[in-house]
C-alpha cells in the first residue's frame, strides 16, 4: 500500500495537536499513513501517533525548523515526496500549513487542494477532497490531476478515530538550503493563553457580533463561553471596532472553525462571516432580528435581545451543571 505523508502539527515540547490525529484518520482511507515530524522527536508524541494509525514516523531533528519560518518544512516534505513517492500529502489547513502546502506544490509541480472538510479514496483510489465554496453554499469534490495530490484539511472537520499503528521511527537527516533560510525567526513571544481552548480546535465556539454594542457589552460573550468551556470568537465588526482582538475573528479574513457547536450571538450572518463557520456541526443563533441571514443556516435560533436571552441561558447552564 502506498504511503500517505501527514505533516504533524505539534508543540515545541512534543505534544501532538488534535488536527494531526484527524489527518491520520483521513490518511488511513488513502493508504499507509507516514507522519513527517519536523523538529526534535518525542517518545510521547510517537506513542500518540501510534494510537491513531501511524505506520511510520519520519523524524527530522534539525534546528532549522525553529530558526526559520515555513520554508525548511516545505523542503523536508519535498525531499520525502521524492524518496517515498507517496499517494498523497495531507497537511493541516492552518495558516502555516497552507503556506507549506503552497510551497510544496510549487517545488513538486503538484496540484494542491485547500480547505478540504473531508477526504476519501475515489473509484481509482486517488484522493477526492470535499470543499465548501462561496461561503459554504456550494460543495465540490475535487481531485488532483498532476503530481502528488497535496491536500490541506480544515481542523475539526474530520473526527479523529483511534486505530493501532506501528509508528516505526525513521530518522531523516536534514539541512535547509540557503534559500529556505531567507526568513529567519528573530524573536518568539508566547501568546498569553487563558484557560479557554484554542479557537480552531475547540469543540464549542461562542462568537459575538456588533449586537453586543461595545467592548463592555462583548464581555457577556466571554461569560457565556466560560460557562460552556468554549472558545470565544468574534465577527469582523467587533474586531474592527477594537472590542476584541483580531486573532479571534471568524470568517473569510479571519479564522475558519468547524466545532461541534457554534453559537452566533448578535451576528447578522454576512457571507464573509459564514465562510469561516458554516461547516460547524450545530449552529445556534441569537439575534433580535428574525430576518437576520444567520437564521438561514442555524439549526436552532432564538429571536430576542441577547442581553435578556444570554443571562437566562447561563442560568439554565449553571442549573444543569448543578452549580
Ligand atoms: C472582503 C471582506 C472580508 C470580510 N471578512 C469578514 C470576516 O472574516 N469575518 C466577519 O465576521 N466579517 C467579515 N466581513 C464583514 C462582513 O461583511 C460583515 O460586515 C460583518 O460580518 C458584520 O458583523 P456583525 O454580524 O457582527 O454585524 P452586523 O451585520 O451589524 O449585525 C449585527 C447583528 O446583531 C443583531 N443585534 C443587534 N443588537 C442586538 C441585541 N441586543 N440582541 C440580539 N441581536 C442584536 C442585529 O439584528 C444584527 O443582525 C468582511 C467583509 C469584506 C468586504
Amino acid at each position: 500500500m502506498a504511503e500517505v505523508l501527514v505533516l504533524a502539527e505539534h508543540t515545541a515540547d512534543g505534544e501532538v495537536k488534535k488536527v494531526t490525529l484527524e489527518l491520520l484518520t483521513a490518511a488511513r482511507r488513502l493508504g499507509s499513513p507516514s507522519v513527517v515530524w519536523a523538529g526534535p522527536g518525542s517518545a510521547a508524541g510517537v506513542a500518540r501517533l501510534a494510537e491513531y494509525g501511524a505506520e511510520k514516523v519520519y523524524v527530522a531533528d534539525s534546528a532549522d525548523f525553529s530558526s526559520y519560518v515555513v520554508a525548511p518544512t516545505a523542503e523536508l516534505l519535498a525531499s520525502l515526496v521524492a524518496s517515498a513517492s507517496p499517494a498523497a500529502v495531507l497537511v493541516a489547513g492552518t495558516i502555516e500549513g497552507k503556506e507549506i502546502a503552497g510551497r510544496l506544490a510549487v517545488k513538486t509541480g503538484s496540484g494542491l487542494l485547500t480547505d478540504a472538510v473531508d477526504v476519501a479514496a475515489g473509484p481509482d483510489g486517488a484522493p477526492v477532497a470535499e470543499q465548501p465554496n462561496f461561503g459554504g453554499s456550494i460543495t465540490v469534490h475535487s481531485v488532483v490531476k498532476s503530481g502528488t495530490p497535496i491536500i490541506a484539511v480544515r481542523p475539526n472537520a474530520i473526527s479523529a478515530e483511534a486505530a493501532a499503528g506501528a509508528a516505526a521511527v525513521s530518522e531523516v537527516s536534514f539541512a535547509a538550503s540557503d534559500a529556505a533560510k531567507a526568513a529567519a525567526i528573530s524573536e518568539r513571544v508566547v501568546a498569553e493563553k487563558g484557560a479557554r481552548p484554542d479557537l480552531t480546535e475547540a469543540q464549542i465556539v461562542v462568537s459575538g457580533g456588533r449586537g453586543t454594542g461595545s467592548e463592555e457589552g462583548f464581555k457577556i460573550i466571554e461569560k457565556l463561553a466560560d460557562s460552556l468551556g468554549a472558545a470565544v470568537g468574534a465577527s469582523r465588526a467587533v474586531t474592527d471596532a477594537g472590542w476584541y482582538p483580531h486573532a479571534f475573528q471568524v470568517g473569510q479574513t479571519g479564522k475558519t472553525v468547524s466545532p461541534q457547536l457554534y453559537m452566533a450571538v448578535g451576528i447578522s450572518g454576512a457571507i464573509q462571516h459564514r465562510a469561516g463557520m458554516q461547516t460547524s456541526k450545530t449552529i445556534i443563533a441569537i439575534n433580535k432580528d428574525a430576518e437576520a441571514p444567520i437564521f438561514e443556516i442555524a439549526d436552532f435560533g432564538v429571536v430576542g435581545d441577547l442581553f435578556t436571552v444570554v443571562p437566562q441561558l447561563m442560568e439554565e447552564i449553571s442549573k444543569h451543571k448543578g452549580v
